[in-house]
């Protein structure tokens, strides 16, 4: 999507000569890499798992959602180095914007406590949600999010919550989001929620899957069927990428291009 949109922004500015490819680094060599890149002059770059904390280090600025978050997904280069920054939260409310909700008053439900899950809460906590459930079935990395959760600008709550419990809380859910695997290819018959437990759901809740393969999942199909807004994750993966390129290439990028690059490779279109 990337380099869709870099052959169209090419054709009206041919100067713009880059792009987009994947590169594997291995854990031990980011610093090689780091050095490779710098040397080479590379305008920028994503950073995915299993880097995206571990280049915190390697950066001489990082955003203020960058450090919030604790991980980067977008690094650039700068006079005096790297900076970074983390776009996922802005992909993430993208799609969110078109729908008015009083978020103030609102629970955000969070299913799973891993990378993504941590964007996610950053976000509601921006949205101003006044409350944010953070549930997983990992009772110690449950501990290690609330602990990790001491943010002083926001007035959102976050409390961690066992799976089990999850029938009491998702009456009381107006932003739903699966931020577990659960549902992806190959298992696109799984959803994280029984048919049961999503009748639980007030009327009015937002499901919103992270998952884009398969679209729409198992779990976005039954909140459908129930009447529910459901969003999949396809127009967040857009609009991270669209942001970070705005930041490589200092200009707005074709968004309709990229999104319709990523739907044609995926083959979902
Ligand atoms: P991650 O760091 O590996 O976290 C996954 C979380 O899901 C963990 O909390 C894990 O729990 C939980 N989990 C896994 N299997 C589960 C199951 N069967 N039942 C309950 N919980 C389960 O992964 P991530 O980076 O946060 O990504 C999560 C999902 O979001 C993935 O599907 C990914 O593709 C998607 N994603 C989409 C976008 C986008 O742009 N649309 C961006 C980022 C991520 P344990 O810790 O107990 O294993």
């Amino acid at each position: 999507m990337h380099n869709a949109a870099l052959a169209a922004i090419q054709k009206q500015q041919p100067h713009l000569d880059y792009v987009y490819v994947p590169l594997s680094v291995k854990p031990a060599d980011l610093a090689v890499a780091m050095a490779g890149f710098t040397a080479i002059g590379l305008v920028g770059f994503n950073i995915t798992l299993p880097h995206k904390q571990a280049i915190l280090p390697f950066l001489s600025r990082t955003s203020a959602i960058a450090k919030i978050v604790g991980a980067v997904n977008t690094v650039w280069q700068v006079e005096d180095g790297w900076e970074g920054t983390n776009t996922d939260l802005q992909g993430f409310l993208a799609p969110l914007s078109q729908y008015e909700r009083d978020w103030k008053q609102s629970t955000a439900l969070i299913l799973g406590s891993g990378g993504a899950a941590r964007a996610v809460a950053v976000a509601c906590a921006q949205l101003g949600c006044a409350e944010i459930g953070v549930i997983g079935r990992n009772q110690f990395k449950l501990e290690q999010f609330q602990q990790s959760w001491q943010h002083h600008w926001t007035k959102s709550t976050l409390q961690v919550y066992p799976w089990e419990t999850l029938p009491q809380l998702l009456p009381r859910a107006g932003l739903l989001v699966n931020s577990t695997p659960v549902g992806m290819h190959p298992h696109v018959d799984q959803s994280p929620l029984t048919k049961t437990e999503l009748e639980g759901l007030p009327a009015d809740a937002i499901i919103y899957d992270l998952i884009y393969i398969p679209r729409p999942t198992q779990f976005l199909v039954q909140a459908k069927q129930r009447g529910l807004v459901a969003i999949d994750g396809l127009e967040m993966l857009v609009q991270q990428g669209a942001a970070a390129l705005e930041i490589w290439l200092k200009q707005p990028v074709p968004v309709a291009i990229m999104r319709q690059a990523a739907e044609d490779y995926l083959g979902l279109r």
